[in-house]
């Protein structure tokens, strides 16, 4: 197998240099694993989210979509379990004053001898450990007073227990059916690291799926099939992916069974999204805590159950790492090194460039013509800036699929060149056709070719 030429530096470094991903905050000297995300960036997360949205969504008839708020009801984090368990365990160093996370020390540096870990050298003097909530506390109204004090939601899954029941009213919806989100969830990491990998502030993608008690152990099956080939069809290399069933003492109060995706990262295989059967912890603890009933009633039968849960839940800024590593090339063109983003074209921030190939004799004209037409249809961009070479190496380096060129000839018989980001192959193709040829390429079935080395 050749061996990838990806590292997370030469990603960091691209982000910012190609406006994906800048660290926040930085003229004021940066805020530790925040993040921002720049046009390319935003362009992409967009078009993965849609993506998670067309499956979930779009191509199904049994999941409907909801936005729930960020700040709840307190007593929701009560009745989930975070308040008492969603816990880290947190050693601190007299020496250095670094915080480390106890069940994580084999991935930590020391402050002072960072080739070591936490607790080898003769100097290292670390606590005990004791266990620190991930929840960000805030309070609501002008005084900080006794009932004032909200969370961050952690996780986006709760504000869909929240709703069961409107959903069970309005939607008209029977077991086996599943409620999707996607929003921003907030941990107070004690260690984060590895760019967007863990970050405080992240993006979740949540699916909630309700089923008959006898079913979910099916179900379960059913969405660990589903989830892994969303991420395949969208490109990621099957050997980098594996589904890793979690050890009993893993699992989280409320599961059952988990088994995470993960992803070969440059930083060894790693969670990209866990798949849990969450049984019916949740609809139990909200309905105690509430004092509501949140069961399924059959009016026809009168049968009436707690329906169980199976979720997908997937980060985005993870989905985002993934598919940056995965698609990051380097190759050789005519003696000119080029960097070069193999996305599927589905993903890619832009999908055409159009480029006319000198700037005179009418081609910016046409040119211009061309890109207005095609961004009616598709992400599209002009440019006309630099060597014909140098702006293909551009486009490359952000992973745009295709480039139009404009040349002498396309003035007298209206034809452009159509170029392949990955064959570089060159077709002329009628400008009355491109929208179609882009349109039918963009359907196409893809594999990475970077699998074929
Ligand atoms: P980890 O074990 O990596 O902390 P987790 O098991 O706590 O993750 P879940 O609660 O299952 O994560 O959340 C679902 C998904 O949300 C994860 O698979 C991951 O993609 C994403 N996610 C969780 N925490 C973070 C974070 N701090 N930064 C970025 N993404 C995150």
């Amino acid at each position: 197998m050749p061996t990838d030429a990806v590292t997370m530096d030469k990603i960091v470094s691209l982000c910012k240099r190609r406006g994906f991903v800048f660290p926040s905050s930085e003229i004021y000297g940066g805020l530790g694993s925040s993040y921002d995300y720049g046009h390319y960036g935003v362009l992409l997360k967009n078009n993965v989210k849609n993506q998670w949205w067309k499956a979930m969504l779009q191509e199904r008839d049994d999941v409907v979509a909801l936005d729930s708020a960020i700040i709840q009801h307190p007593r929701t984090w009560e009745a989930s379990g975070h308040l008492a368990g969603f816990t880290d365990p947190l050693v601190d160093c007299r020496t250095c004053k670094l915080r480390f996370r106890a069940d994580k020390l084999e991935d930590a540096q020391c402050g002072r001898k960072p080739s070591k870990h936490p607790g080898e050298t003769p100097d290292c003097d670390l606590t005990e450990a004791r266990d620190f909530n991930l929840m960000f506390e805030t309070t609501v109204g002008p005084v900080k007073e006794e009932g004032s004090t909200v969370y961050l939601r952690p996780e986006t899954a709760q504000g869909i227990f929240l709703n069961f029941k409107n959903y069970m009213q309005f939607a008209r919806k029977k077991p086996p059916f599943g409620i999707a989100q996607i929003g921003k969830s907030f941990r107070n990491e004690i260690t984060t690291g590895n760019f967007i990998f863990r970050t405080r502030e992240f993006e979740q993608m949540e699916m909630e799926f309700f089923v008959p008690p006898d079913e979910a152990q099916s179900w379960h099956q059913h969405w660990l099939a589903e989830r892994i080939s969303w991420w395949t069809s969208l490109g990621l290399r099957p050997d980098h992916l594996r589904l890793r069933p979690h050890t009993a003492d893993e699992l989280s109060h409320y599961s059952s069974a988990t088994s995470d995706v993960e992803y070969l990262f440059p930083i060894g295989w790693s969670e990209l999204e866990g798949i849990a059967n969450r049984g019916n912890f949740d609809l139990t603890q909200h309905a105690t805590f509430s004092g509501q009933k949140l069961e399924y009633v059959d009016t026809a039968t009168g049968e009436r159950y707690v329906p169980h849960v199976i979720e997908p839940a997937a980060g985005v800024d993870r989905a985002l790492l993934a598919f940056l590593v995965d698609a990051y090339d380097e190759d050789e063109i005519e003696g000119e090194q080029r960097t070069v983003l193999r996305l599927h074209p589905i993903l890619a921030p832009v999908k055409v460039a159009v480029l006319p190939l000198v700037r005179k004799d009418g081609q910016p004209e046409l040119a211009t013509e061309v890109y207005r037409e095609l961004r009616d249809h598709v992400q599209a961009e002009y440019d006309e800036g630099g060597a014909i070479g140098r702006r293909y190496r551009r486009q490359d380096e952000i992973g745009t699929p295709w480039a139009v060129t404009i040349d002498h000839q396309s003035l007298q018989d209206r034809t452009v060149t159509l170029r392949d980001r990955d064959s570089l192959a060159q077709v002329r193709v009628p400008i009355g056709e491109l929208v179609d040829v882009i349109r039918g390429r963009l359907g196409e079935l893809w594999r990475s070719p970077k699998l074929d080395g």
